[in-house]
Formats: structure tokens, C-alpha cells, sequence
């Protein structure tokens, strides 16, 4: 495993000629593994409800905002604006409410929304393994949970209340995910939290225990950056867009068959520029707000934080086969998950 100083010292490393090796390792391994493949998916907010409260996130508890959780008529209504896109693979997210998004109301949106998606993967409130078990079984596949920083410290000065708060829960969900039987698990930092070095190498160590613990689960990595809440900046990230680039070109040369996710948080020169490095899967067409999609204008959205990529699907789609990329709506079909 790579030690601290090594990532500080390429984090801090700006010389030309280091940055083309490093992106050239880390494109060339990307080719091997993944070919030109890249896969697209789509959030979907289901419910801002939010019993935590995290300092920066538009959907906290503290926040008064308009609360809502979409109805299973409202739920079709989303997922076909959706999936008339052409997007087969949908992230369904929600604020962490126990309460307002109880394991029953997430189960029968799974049956919904297997009527319009293959893939289906959830960003909910962390939970025990029977209960992801349940979900796997209606038919979820896979579970996004991401640390956002490793640093204990730094963890509780920025998340204040709620289930979020409690550090060791939410760092041992992705194994109660996988002995769940989860297909996918998706981990990552929030850059701009804490020392991103530090949490670097946490999470490499987080990975690195779960495939060798649990070897039979797709992994990917996403790492996020601090963004603003409707223009209003929550804390300052000091995460530049070389560093980004610099710690997928790591990540990739450190892990070659890791998924690396990029989302719309980032803008489209970013993300253009990022796919030649080791991307492997980009969400598309994005809104962050429950019921973005069709039910809300854009005035009456509370978004859980700006996007910055507002590119079509369609439009993606066309710059990706420009630059002759394989966009990915799907390669997983399942038929049914078992016991
Ligand atoms: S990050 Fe999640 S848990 Fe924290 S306030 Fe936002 S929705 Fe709630």
C-alpha cells in the first residue's frame, strides 16, 4: 500500500514531465481494463427529508426548505422523464430520514422503479444487513455510502446531529452492504472537507479491507468535490482541478479494475478532460432536487447542491462517441435477486 508522504508528494508535484507520466500510466492501465467503455447513469431524489445535519448540505435538517418525498404516482411521473432519456441505470438518493424513508417505503419504490431501469442502486440512510438484504431481494443491486472524511475530528466539527454523526456506523456500512449480497458498492470522500491526503489514504485502506474481505463485490470510487448550495458557498474547497485530475490518475494506477465515478458536480471541461484518464462512469442529464425531473420548475427547486455539468443525456452521448468513447446505458440485467 502507498504511504503518506508518497500521495503528499504527488499531490504537491507539479513538474510536467511527472504529471504526463502519471496521466499516461493511469490512461494506458484505464484502456486495458475498461477499454473505451463508459457507463451513464442518473440521480434521482426521492425525498429531502433529512434528520441529520451536516454543515454543508443543502437537504440538513436546520434548513427550511420545502420538504417533500415523492408519492408513487409522482414516482412514475420522475423515473419515466428519466428513462425517456435513454438512461437505464438510476441512483435513487434521499436525505437520511429513518422516519420519512422507512426500508418500506424504499422497497416498494424499488418495484416501481424496476418498471423503468436495470440497474438499480440506492444513496439512503445507512442500515443493518437484514435490512439491505430486503432491499437486495425487491431488488436493488447495488449501495453508495461515502465517508466524507476520515479525519474523526474534522467528521464531528462537521457533522453536528443525527444518525451521520455516529463515524463507525457509517464507516462499517459498506460491509454490512456487502454481507447483504449487494452486487455493487460505491465508496468516496468529500475533497475539500479535510486533509485530502489523509483521507486518501483512509480510503485506499477502507477499499483495500473490502476486497479482501468481501473479493466477490464491484467496487467504484467517487470523490466528490464541495459545492455551493443555490450560489451560497458552505466551505471552501481547496481541491484544484490538477489535484482532482492527480488523484484519479493515482487511484486508477493504484487500483486498475475500480470503477471511478465522475458526477455532475463538475464542469463539462473537467469532466471531458477526465475521461481520458481513468473515468469510467459519469452520471447525465442530472438534477438534484426531488422532483427535478418533471414535476418542479426550476424556481421552485431546493436543490441539494449545484450542478455544474447541464449537458443533456443526448448531448453526452453525441460528445462521447465524437470522441470515440462507448457510452454504456447498461450491462447488467438482472433477472431476479435471489437468496
Ligand atoms: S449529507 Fe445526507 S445526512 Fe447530511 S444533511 Fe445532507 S442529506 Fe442529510
Amino acid at each position: 500500500m502507498i504511504a503518506l508522504p508518497d500521495i503528499k508528494d504527488i499531490l504537491s508535484n507539479n513538474d510536467p514531465v511527472f504529471l504526463e507520466g502519471l496521466a499516461r500510466r493511469s490512461q494506458k492501465i484505464t484502456r486495458q481494463y475498461f477499454g473505451r467503455a463508459v457507463s451513464l447513469y442518473a440521480p434521482l431524489y426521492l425525498s429531502n427529508y433529512c434528520s441529520s445535519h451536516c454543515t454543508y448540505c443543502g437537504f440538513q435538517s436546520k434548513n427550511r426548505i420545502a420538504r417533500i418525498r415523492l408519492t408513487p404516482p409522482q414516482m412514475h411521473a420522475e423515473m419515466k422523464a428519466v428513462a425517456d432519456t435513454g438512461i437505464e441505470s438510476i441512483l435513487l438518493l434521499t436525505g437520511e430520514s429513518y422516519k420519512a424513508t422507512p426500508l418500506a417505503y424504499l422497497k416498494e419504490t424499488t418495484v416501481i422503479a424496476k418498471q423503468y431501469f436495470t440497474n438499480i442502486s440506492m444513496e439512503v440512510h445507512p442500515m443493518e444487513t437484514q435490512e439491505y438484504r430486503e432491499l437486495f431481494l425487491s431488488g436493488v443491486d447495488g449501495i453508495t455510502v461515502y465517508q466524507e472524511t476520515y479525519a474523526r475530528d474534522r467528521y464531528k466539527e462537521v457533522h453536528l446531529s443525527g444518525k451521520k454523526s455516529d463515524y463507525d456506523y457509517r464507516r462499517d456500512t459498506p460491509q454490512r452492504a456487502a454481507r447483504a449480497g449487494m452486487r455493487t458498492i460505491s465508496m468516496g470522500i468529500l475533497l475539500g472537507l479535510s486533509d485530502a491526503a489523509r483521507d486518501l489514504l483512509s480510503l485506499y485502506e477502507h477499499l483495500r479491507w473490502m476486497e479482501k474481505h468481501f473479493p466477490g463485490v464491484e467496487y467504484s470510487l467517487s470523490f466528490p468535490r464541495l459545492r455551493k448550495i443555490k450560489g451560497r458557498a458552505f466551505a471552501i474547497c481547496n481541491v484544484g482541478d490538477l489535484d482532482l485530475i492527480k488523484i484519479l490518475c493515482l487511484t486508477r494506477i493504484l487500483f486498475p479494475r475500480v470503477g471511478l465515478n465522475l458526477s455532475t458536480r463538475e464542469a463539462p471541461a473537467l469532466r471531458n478532460h477526465a475521461l481520458e484518464f481513468g473515468i469510467t462512469r459519469i452520471s447525465a442529464g442530472s438534477n438534484t432536487s426531488v422532483g427535478g425531473y418533471h414535476l418542479k420548475t426550476a424556481e421552485e427547486q431546493e436543490p441539494q447542491f449545484d450542478i455544474e455539468d447541464q449537458r443533456s443525456v443526448e448531448r453526452i452521448v453525441r460528445y462521447l462517441k465524437a470522441k470515440d468513447f462507448d457510452p454504456v446505458f447498461t450491462d447488467w440485467r438482472a433477472i431476479e435477486n435471489s437468496v
